[in-house]
């Protein structure tokens, strides 16, 4: 068998490099971030009773991931900036009219329980699910506290937004250490770079396709099953 001469392998090991180099690139690349901060206006967030409002904590953990990822290049939009309420289709659509973008909405935990505490991810497909561990798996690298993990939930914003999208619970306000926390600058900071850090980490994957939810395809039954055990 004749070998291709030096410089026609080199050629076409560089032509090859360079397909598979721009087919991920597409396929991974997005340049926008939606920042949804959780509730606003007559909307606190949390539970009945709770003493801090979740709407101011979750926005300006918002206004503080959108500076960073200014300053990392990326495009920000938010879907409030002001202490508003802004109902959830509308946050949906905001979200689907920019093109090439990821969604992330921005919460505080609460729950009955006062004990209840940590940190976790939601998301809805498998794009979501993607994220959402590199979003979590940095937030838990930095901040001392119960990882929940990633979780399958069918949110409105989740469900409705056609882009990556994932939910952040990034505490519990309804835990009186985690809430102390949540009102120091010092935390909203720390887990808002470890958004980012999560959200500048993904540029470099690709996203897994989205699995079709339509009913009767085999795959369908599986990614059931595998949502019941987590
Ligand atoms: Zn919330």
């Amino acid at each position: 068998m004749k070998l291709l001469a030096p410089n026609v392998l080199r050629l076409l090991i560089s032509a090859a490099a360079l397909l598979l180099a721009s087919t991920s690139l597409a396929t991974s690349s997005f340049s926008t971030v939606v920042i949804d901060p959780g509730h606003g206006g007559f909307d606190r967030g949390g539970i009945p009773g709770q003493l801090v409002p979740e709407k101011n904590v979750a926005l300006d953990t918002a206004l503080r991931l959108q500076r960073l990822l200014q300053q990392a290049g990326l495009h920000t939009v938010l879907t409030r900036s002001t202490d508003v309420f802004i109902p959830l289709p509308q946050r949906a659509a905001i979200a689907n009219a920019q093109p090439q973008s990821i969604f992330v909405s921005i919460h505080y935990n609460a729950a009955r329980r006062q004990g209840a505490h940590g940190i976790e991810t939601y998301f809805e497909d498998s794009r979501g699910a993607a994220l959402a561990a590199r979003i979590q798996r940095q937030i838990i690298s930095r901040v001392s506290t119960d990882n929940r993990g990633i979780r399958h939930a069918t949110y409105y914003v989740l469900r409705k937004c056609q882009k990556p999208a994932v939910l952040v619970e990034c505490g519990f306000l309804t835990n009186p250490g985690e809430a102390q926390l949540a009102l120091t600058a010092r935390y909203r900071q720390m887990v808002a770079e470890q958004i980012a850090a999560g959200i500048l980490e993904q540029r470099h994957f690709a996203f897994p396709a989205p699995i079709d939810r339509t009913p009767r395809k085999k795959h369908h039954k599986s990614y059931r099953l595998a949502r019941k055990s987590d």
